[in-house]
């Protein structure tokens, strides 16, 4: 029996009721890893003696006849942007080759406490900047469905885990897209929480207004066992919530009667693949024959959002990559003096995109310019959210694609990135309203290509979402 390719939900049945053992999960799917991972490429680090040992003592908790967590045992994926102690955290770039952080991030903690075990670290855009992991400063990864293909990004090696059977869930970071967009190019389920609802504390800085953790999994079952693990406030990080976490499986109800879900124009103009428009809309079909109530609606400034993203998101980079300065921690090349050092080591040490969004960011923020671009950037970001609030006056959900089209092929965008920048156009304004937003696999293109859509919900109200998502993959 193969048990890569379960979902967590399916395997913990299997462990409670000593059907496997952790040890044999963990066996099998690091087998799998070594079967696939020269292909996939999901991992910048394996943690293969820890997930042995680690499988054993779950296994010695069972024997003992004790009562394990959902996702004891279950083998994952963490993104190369979330701390772990003790084991190298390089978000895919040159400067943090060696670093290995002295604290764990939170939602690793949490998971740590629930004694899954960590499989290894997946590979990104450096930085989590970009949508296809073509920026990771070690390697490309591949999307499982088809190696020609990306598998999306910047969590690209986290989706790509899961869709190619190297981990059974993993953690990804989200600051405009990286856990929908992926998710979606690799046919896997993506959370983005509301801002606030997962701890920040330990995810390596690249947005810090639009930052946020969330899982990638099979299906939505997991998604939300997930969620049940990494949410809740966190003293360590100001911005988390203090809104209580509800049981997030009691939202596992396979019912969208009376829902009211809008479907924004915006969402389906030009540039948006006649596939994808034509599977998002059959989704709307769909919630309609259950019951749900589908209206259309306008987000009338939607048009602005990557603009708006493109100055926020590099002027907050620019800020928080100050710290890489060869001094404290990270790699350093020597110079002549202090700033030539500091020169030295951020010009070998960061890749092209990062240099390009630290060099709009301070051009943004820049005294002469902050009012024209940051602060204009600011005011257009409260219109984009009162866009939101509007339309949440009167409607529970809403739903678009995820992304304008499928996988697309490796190079094909990278010497264009402004092109590249468009990939975001459905995913960034949720990160600008804070809001939580889901992408779900519906179907394939004519290619044989995983196509998704996205469910929008209020802020912190994740619980629609997953009864919706639910529902869908419920059907018949
Ligand atoms: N693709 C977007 C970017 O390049 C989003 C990245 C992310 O969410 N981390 O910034």
């Amino acid at each position: 029996m193969s048990l890569y390719d379960k979902t967590a939900h399916e395997l913990h049945e299997l462990l409670t009721t000593k059907k496997i053992s952790a040890a044999e999960l963990t066996a099998d799917v690091l087998a799998h890893v070594d079967e696939v991972e020269d292909k996939i490429g999901a991992y910048l680090t394996i943690t293969r003696d820890k997930a042995i040992a680690d499988a054993k003592s779950v296994d010695e908790k069972i024997s003992r006849g004790e009562k394990i967590f959902p996702l004891e045992g279950i083998p994952c994926a963490i993104k190369d942007n979330i701390c772990t102690k003790g084991i190298t955290t390089t978000c895919a770039s040159k400067i943090l080759e060696n670093f290995v952080p002295p604290y764990d991030a939170t939602a690793y903690q949490k998971l740590v406490a629930q004694n899954s075990i960590l499989i290894g670290k997946a590979n990104l855009d450096e930085f989590a900047m970009g949508g296809s992991t073509e920026n990771s400063a070690f390697h490309t990864t591949h999307n499982p469905h088809n190696l020609e293909r990306v598998p999306g990004g910047s969590s690209g090696g986290s989706a790509a885990a899961v869709a190619g059977g190297e981990a059974i869930f993993s953690l990804g970071s989200d600051t405009g897209g990286s856990i929908r967009q992926p998710a979606s190019f690799c046919g896997v389920v993506g959370f983005k929480p509301t801002y606030g609802r997962v701890s920040r504390y330990g995810l390596v800085a690249f947005a810090s207004s639009l930052d946020q953790i969330g899982p990638i999994t099979r299906d939505v079952t997991d998604c939300a066992l997930v969620l049940n693990a990494i949410c809740g406030h966190d003293d360590m990080d100001s911005t988390s919530t203090a809104a209580t976490v509800p049981d997030f499986t009691k939202s596992l109800i396979a019912d969208v009667k009376g829902l009211k879900i809008g479907l924004p124009n915006e969402y389906f103009v030009k540039g948006i693949d006649s596939e994808v428009e034509t599977a998002v809309r059959n989704v709307a079909k769909t919630f309609e024959s259950l019951g749900a109530e589908i209206v259309e609606i306008s987000l009338p400034h939607t048009e602005y959002a990557i603009s708006t993203y493109y100055l926020i998101a590099p002027a907050e980079a620019a800020t928080n990559l100050e710290r890489y300065d060869g001094v404290s921690y990270g790699a350093r090349v020597d110079g002549a003096d202090v700033v030539e050092m500091m020169t030295n080591t951020r010009t070998e040490k960061f890749g092209a995109e990062v240099k390009r969004r630290i060099m709009i960011g301070n051009y943004a923020l820049s005294a002469g310019y902050y009012d024209a671009y940051y602060l204009k950037a600011l005011k257009v970001r409260t219109l984009i959210q009162r866009d939101f609030t509007d339309a949440f006056k009167t409607l529970d959900l809403i739903l678009t694609p995820t992304t304008p089209n499928a996988a697309f092929k490796i190079g094909e965008m990278t010497s264009d990135p402004l092109k590249m920048y468009l990939q975001d156009i459905c995913t960034v304004p949720i990160n600008i309203a804070g809001l939580p937003a889901i992408s779900v696999p519906c179907g394939v293109t004519k290619n044989n290509l995983p196509l998704a859509f996205q469910l929008i919900g209020k802020a912190l109200d994740e619980e629609t979402i997953l009864r919706a998502a639910f529902t869908y993959e419920a059907r018949n």
